[in-house]
């Protein structure tokens, strides 16, 4: 099939059918897994602070420095966090966290060296906004700090914090965060020393399918020059106690339009799978494209498997991101296999670079 350029995307994701743009998908998803197999892996997040100076309008996440609820785990609990992780057949931890702004290289380097000395685990951690928080702190350059945190046992890295890689967008939603260019140069330069790592999107706040489209386009551009990624993820903002979700809904306009969407453009189920299947056609050069069941639940993700996703992502032992926005679905390693058996694939639990570790489950 011909490569997609941005002015087919556009009108793909404006006006296909979705089934037949499905079909596209699901045909693409069945080129590169032919043998029907939907991966996951047995991981867990461990947010190691939930203090962040970014304060995101979308986030409801992040506290105050002086909030009653605002933590830093200590390494006591984070370390039974992965005790009970590699217990229950975890073989990764995705450790993310906010902005603390008392936290610095020092304390990254020492955390990521205690983990290793202790534990046979992959670390997937600190997306680029962290990134680029500890090298600026410590005034080094982005290359050096990943340099410093993998050799102190940083695995790889997460797609966090890309939201919708459009500055336009980011200053409406996120003004204090890292802007496009630099989300892309840590991923860049991650890729260039060998690590390897995720991209992420995160649609149905303010954006329009054009952003939509540029942020599918730098993605597709990076990989072309680096290959360094090895799934996307596209999942939906969820607007439950955030600045974001609560302006529209004193606006009034969280209710549902005539266009069967708000203004703030909350994602129903169609506009994820729509979403969903043309990262699967325009990303022809990613590998993987996981099913993001946190935010839409087991049901629609084994939908989305005849939509060109081929993976589950996490077991998600423990998620708090999302929860904060009031969605959780509590979901076992069981219900996962069985889901994606019902859907009429086979489970199989790989690793963070889609080696399969166990089939036939
Ligand atoms: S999304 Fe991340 S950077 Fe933004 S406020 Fe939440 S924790 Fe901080």
């Amino acid at each position: 099939m011909k490569r997609l350029n941005k002015k087919e995307a556009l009108t793909l994701l404006k006006s296909a059918d979705l089934l037949g743009l499905g079909q596209m998908a699901d045909n693409i998803r069945k080129r590169l897994h032919p043998k029907g197999i939907v991966s996951f892996i047995i991981d867990r997040n461990i947010n190691y602070t939930n203090v962040c100076i970014n304060k995101c309008r979308f986030c409801a996440f992040y506290r105050d420095k002086n909030d009653p609820e605002a933590y830093v785990l200590s390494k006591k609990k984070l370390f039974n966090k992965i005790k009970e992780t590699i217990a229950l057949g975890g073989t990764q931890i995705l450790i993310q966290g906010g902005l603390h702004p008392e936290l610095d290289i020092d304390y990254y380097v020492d955390l990521l060296k205690t983990i290793k000395e202790r534990f046979n685990v992959h670390v997937h951690g600190f997306s680029p906004p962290e990134v680029c928080y500890m090298a600026d702190k410590a005034g080094l350059p982005v290359r050096k700090t990943l340099k410093i945190l993998n050799k102190a046992g940083l695995d790889s890295i997460p797609g966090g914090g890309a939201e919708i890689l459009s500055d336009r967008i980011r200053e409406m939603i996120s003004p204090k965060k890292i802007g496009k260019d630099r989300w892309l140069k840590v991923m860049e330069e991650a890729h260039l020393i060998g690590m390897k790592t995720t991209a992420t999107m995160m649609f149905g706040s303010v954006e329009e399918p054009e952003d939509i489209i540029e942020h599918l386009d730098a993605v597709r551009r990076l990989q072309e020059k680096t290959g360094g990624f090895t799934a996307f993820i596209p999942w939906s903002f969820q607007p439950g106690n955030t600045e974001l979700g609560a302006k529209a809904r004193k606006r009034g306009s969280a209710k549902v339009g005539a266009n069967g969407r708000s203004p703030l453009q909350t994602a129903t189920a169609v506009d994820y799978l729509r979403v969903l299947a043309l990262s699967r056609v325009y990303l022809d050069n990613v590998p993987n494209i996981q099913a993001s069941w946190v935010t839409q639940g087991l049901k629609m993700a084994q939908v989305a498997l005849r939509f060109g996703a081929n993976d589950f992502g996490s077991t998600m032992i423990e998620e708090n991101v999302v929860a904060a926005a009031g969605v959780k679905y509590s979901v076992s390693v069981t219900d996962i296999i069985n889901s994606i058996k019902k859907a009429g694939f086979h489970p199989a639990q790989r690793d963070m670079y889609y080696n399969i570790i166990k089939k036939n489950m």
